[in-house]
């Protein structure tokens, strides 16, 4: 038997995912975000899978673009940061790329590329998160430079929210106002056609005045929510990576012993201990704590002492018949990524999206 840690990834959930993200936005495209190997899930199997129910993936550079070309994916890409550098447009145009552009330089080497090719062009403006794109108040000479060129096929204007996943909170609505601001600006100036691109999953769930004509989904496809707290069409989504292994040793410890580097846990009582074969070299987080929660045959126990690379330790004490080979659950169906990343002190969204490659994935 080979080492048993594994990484399921459970595409039929991916796509349900996703049609719930359609049918929150019934009248919005679907681009579905799969930048970073679609978030650790494997972008060539998720795209293949969601190819038939959306109009365009995300990625965030033309690397990820490429990786999905040579895999035969065909529908649209849009380069979410854009062109890094003047010879890319070429490339991006080859392989029927949509091109995000965020600042004015970007424009100038796109009007100075002499590909005869027209791309769609997402234009991106800063409307308070201050990461990227271009400032509001030049949105109209902006739009107008780039509607009398000869470079663009369609123009969709876009932003990200920077808070969306605050359902209490203003921010959102002030950027969604700042926004509408600059597009009756635009409508009043006639400066030709767009379409709008607002929402992230948080949003897509969230809130519905953001949906615009193009919808952004990414960590809502792969089943974790967006939220801290519940949210009831959040609680639709199915979790899609299955984090498992099994345990491969088990020991009693007396009171007072120790386990683990470090030896920064001790045995309270007389305690059994289940070793498990996953550790931070699977992408377990080496930050969660003990008392951490781990799912062994389906029951609760906790994470005592520090994780190590290939293995970490777990408190069975008040399980019965655990036993050598018994399944593991990390997280997954029935122990959300979020929890577990909680205790790590970080969110879901990087716990799946840092797997390494050592931890093998099956696809269902
Ligand atoms: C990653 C990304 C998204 C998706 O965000 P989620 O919170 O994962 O839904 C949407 N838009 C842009 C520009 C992104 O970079």
């Amino acid at each position: 038997m080979s080492r048993p840690t594994q990484i399921i990834i459970d595409l039929p959930a991916i796509r349900h995912n996703c049609q719930i993200a359609a049918r929150l936005a019934p009248h919005a495209h679907v681009v579905a975000m799969v930048k970073a190997d679609a978030y650790g899930h494997g972008a060539t199997q998720v795209a293949k899978a969601l190819e038939p129910q959306v109009a365009k993936f995300g990625v965030c550079c033309i690397e990820e673009a490429q990786t999905l070309r040579q895999a035969g994916v065909n529908k649209p890409i849009v380069l979410i940061e854009g062109c890094f550098s003047a010879e890319e447009y070429q490339l991006a145009a080859q392989i029927n790329c949509e091109l995000l552009i965020h600042t004015e330089q970007q424009i100038s080497q796109l009007l100075a590329s002499n590909s005869a090719f027209r791309f769609t062009i997402w234009l991106k403006l800063d409307t308070g998160m201050h990461r990227l794109g271009i400032d509001i108040e030049k949105t109209a000479a902006v739009v107008q430079a780039l509607q009398a060129s000869n470079k663009i096929e369609k123009l969709i204007l876009t932003s990200h929210f920077a808070s969306a996943d605050e359902l209490n909170g203003s921010f959102t609505s002030q950027q969604m106002f700042r926004f509408e601001q600059v597009v009756s600006k635009l409508k009043a100036l006639n400066a030709g056609a767009f379409d709008i691109s607002l929402a992230n999953s948080a949003a897509v769930l969230a809130w519905p005045q953001s949906h615009q004509d193009w919808i952004r989904p990414g960590i809502m496809l792969y089943g974790i929510s967006p939220f801290s707290d519940q949210q009831q069409q959040a609680d639709e989504l199915v979790p899609v990576m299955h984090f498992c292994s099994k345990v491969i040793a088990l020991r009693e410890v007396k009171q007072g012993e120790y386990v683990g580097y470090g030896n920064t846990w001790q045995a309270k009582r007389s305690s059994v201990i289940a070793t498990i074969a996953a550790g931070y070299g699977d992408g377990y987080p080496r930050t969660a704590p003990s008392g951490t929660p781990v799912l062994i045959k389906g029951h609760r126990a906790e994470l005592a002492g520090r994780v190590s690379m290939d293995m970490l330790s777990v408190d069975v004490t008040d399980l019965t018949a655990v036993e050598i080979g018994d399944h593991v659950e990390l997280w997954g169906a029935a122990l959300d990524v979020n929890e577990v990343a909680r205790f790590a002190g970080t969110n879901g969204y990087e716990l799946v999206t840092r797997m390494p490659p050592r931890a093998k994935r099956f696809y269902l």
